[in-house]
């Protein structure tokens, strides 16, 4: 079993050529900055430290995002954060889906970032069949009704041997709003459909979504790119997310104990699986 060793932020920034920031739990906690996160951004920017939010967020522009962090005292220009929603191009790009018929559930920001991408938007029901469906946000909906719809539309387009292509941005099941309070993510929609669609039709890969974000590799592929390096480190607060994806990744990984994780001494890690213990624990951004 890996052990992860405790570390601090400074022999992160001289140890690896380039750093990987989660957002919440991180960073920021929803509502401030967290201890020593404006500090260290503004030490970053000073030493012109090759470093990058990523973040599975889908459902805010990154002008937006760019915003909400400078009224946390964060100075972090765009170029640096890489999110879910941004992957949204790539992703129709690869896959020649430019001009594809796409009906996108969630806020203007997650059309906007499909828009980008080339596709042309449609409404459930109307005269144009989506060929893709971005399911970009939880809310709100009519959640009982779109997915009965969406249900009934994946499975005959399987049936006449056209599917459907469904694009989870952002993989998060649930999320916290405020403290002691929980949503539920647009990934706990998707798997509704998915796990409906195995009962119908047994288990084929173009049944299951495309997921963009942490833990999937669509992310860390784009942000290891953008970095212009393999030897990054992930800073995270969730194992199931932050450091099982850049383990997947093969990239070293960072848990600070800020967020969601509450392990924050090696021996706590001991009957976690490797794919979920990271190589550090950091105990603060200071
Ligand atoms: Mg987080």
């Amino acid at each position: 079993m890996a052990t992860p060793t405790t570390t601090t932020a400074s022999s992160l920034i001289e140890r690896y050529d380039g750093l990987f920031f989660d957002s919440f739990g991180v960073l920021v906690d929803g509502v401030d900055a967290l201890p020593g996160a404006a500090e260290l951004v503004s030490r970053m920017n000073g030493d012109d430290v090759n470093y990058f939010i990523v973040t599975n967020d889908a459902s805010v522009s990154l002008e937006s995002r760019v915003m909400t962090f400078a009224a946390n005292g964060l100075d972090i220009p765009k170029e640096r954060i890489i999110n879910s929603g941004s992957l949204i191009a790539g992703y129709f790009s690869e896959n020649d889906l430019q001009c594809a018929p796409t009906l996108v559930l969630g806020p203007q920001d997650v059309k906007d970032y499909t828009t980008a991408a080339g596709a042309t938007l449609v409404n459930l029901g109307g005269d144009v069949e989506p060929d893709v469906v971005v399911l970009g946000h939880s809310g709100p909906h009519d959640w009982e009704s779109t997915l009965e719809k969406l249900l009934t539309l994946f499975s005959r387009r399987f049936q006449e041997k056209h599917p459907v292509r469904l694009v989870l941005p952002n993989p998060d099941f649930i999320y916290p709003n405020g403290p002691g309070v929980f949503g539920f993510g647009a990934a706990a929609f998707v798997n509704l459909l998915e796990q409906a669609m195995k009962r119908l039709h047994g288990s084929h890969e173009s049944l299951i979504a495309v997921k963009l974000g942490k833990p999937y590799s669509p992310i860390f592929t784009a942000a290891v790119e953008r970095a212009g390096t393999n030897n990054v480190v992930m800073i995270g607060d969730q194992l199931e997310t932050d450091i099982t994806g850049a383990n997947n990744a093969g990239i070293d990984s960072a848990v600070v104990t800020t967020g969601i994780n509450r392990r924050s001494t090696p021996d706590e890690f001991e009957h976690v699986t490797d794919m979920l213990t990271p190589r550090y624990i950091l105990a603060s951004l200071v």
